[in-house]
C-alpha cells in the first residue's frame, strides 16, 4: 500500500483506493475527495510542491 498527501487538505491518502488524483508538471497528486482534486486544479501553484 502507498501514502500520499492530499495537499489541499493535508490529509493522507491511499493511493491505490483513492478515486481522486491529478497531474501537474510531471508529478502525480492524490486527493481524498474528487473536490480537494478540483480545488487543486483550480489553482495548482497555491497547493504544488
Ligand atoms: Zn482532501
Amino acid at each position: 500500500m502507498a501514502s500520499a498527501k492530499d495537499p489541499v487538505c493535508g490529509m493522507t491518502v491511499d493511493t491505490d483506493r483513492t478515486p481522486a488524483s491529478a497531474e501537474y508538471e510531471g508529478k502525480t497528486y492524490y486527493f481524498c475527495t474528487p473536490g480537494c482534486r478540483a480545488a487543486f486544479l483550480a489553482d495548482p501553484n497555491k497547493y504544488a510542491s
